[in-house]
């Protein structure tokens, strides 16, 4: 018979997840080798080495990124917004203390990029442990860094940005106050009339917990409020994942995938080539949602 092969739970990170349908099942990876493992003022910080997706960054007891799949979510929650956008200048990135996000932003011809964390540690460790990501992006003359609660700072901003990237962590800990209503109310205040803003939300296992209450409260704001999805094998919610786009006045899915294309090669130039998965194609298809998952018109 097969020898079943068990291995001692120690060998096991096995994934919390917050209150919802994730809570019935969970994920666990095993740990070839610990490389840090610490507490912040704001949340648990571990990074393990798994023989399947490499290093990985867990917060609060939540898988955050995997270094076999960052590339995907991070090249989706950038490129998708400000390739929408006709000319971003002016971008905010909420979270993202790993520097996914403003690793693959920094490849457009920004003017400004604002970047807030709340949790210093969590950037210092990810420069040290995870230096793959950011590949130092953080010393970018472009990049303005604050290490405050993402709320705070863009209280301070009116009609300012023209896209806003929040790269948070779930609706639990210290990233709860960025999925309610005023912290939205304050997103669309920061931004220009024909401002963009990508949310990271939740698994689409988790579509009416989370994803269609959510876009439900962005319709109250915004014109034009667009789920994204994208697959996120590192995730424990069946790798089907969502961000919510929302626009005052730019409606998404109307851009042609030619006039995606163009401003693709126009902007990125060679740095196109670095590209992994994001095409102008599924930058359209990524909005295409099944019948289950369509919000109501
Ligand atoms: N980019 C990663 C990925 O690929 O999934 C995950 C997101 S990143 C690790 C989440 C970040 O949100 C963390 O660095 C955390 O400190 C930050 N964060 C949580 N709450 C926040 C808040 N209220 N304001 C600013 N940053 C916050």
């Amino acid at each position: 018979m097969k020898e079943e092969i068990i291995f001692p739970r120690k060998e096991w990170f096995l994934e919390t997840s917050f209150p919802g349908v994730r809570r019935c099942k969970a994920d666990a990876f095993r740990i070839q080798k610990e490389i840090y493992k610490g507490r912040s003022k704001f949340q648990d910080i571990y990074i393990f080495e798994s023989p399947g997706f490499g290093k990985m960054l867990a917060l609060d007891g939540i898988i955050q990124l995997s270094q076999a799949d960052e590339f995907i979510y991070h090249e989706v929650i950038s490129h998708i917004p400000l390739l929408s956008h006709p000319h971003p200048k002016h971008l905010l990135v909420i979270g993202g203390g790993d520097g996914g996000v403003l690793r693959e932003a920094a490849k457009h011809p920004l003017k400004e990029i604002y970047f807030v964390d709340i949790d210093k540690q969590v950037v210092e460790v990810a420069k040290k442990y995870l230096s793959f990501i950011s590949q130092g992006v953080f010393a970018d003359k472009r990049v303005k860094v604050f290490f405050t609660d993402g709320k705070k700072l863009v209280r301070g901003h009116k009609n300012f940005f023209d896209v806003i990237v929040v790269d948070s962590t779930d609706p639990v800990g210290p990233g709860k106050v960025l999925f309610q209503l005023d912290f939205y109310r304050l997103v669309f205040d920061a931004l220009k009339k024909d401002g963009i803003a990508i949310f990271q939300l939740g698994p689409f296992l988790d579509f009416d917990l989370i994803v269609k209450p959510t876009c439900r409260k962005l319709k109250e704001l915004f014109t034009y409020v667009n789920p994204v999805r994208l697959p996120m094998p590192s995730y424990s919610c069946g790798s089907e994942y969502c961000f919510v786009m929302v626009s005052k006045k730019i409606n998404p899915q109307a851009i042609p995938e030619k006039e995606i294309a163009r401003r693709l090669r126009l902007r990125l130039t060679d740095k196109e080539k670095s590209l992994r998965y994001y095409t102008p194609s599924m930058h359209q298809a990524s909005m295409a949602m099944p019948k289950l998952w369509q919000l109501a018109k």
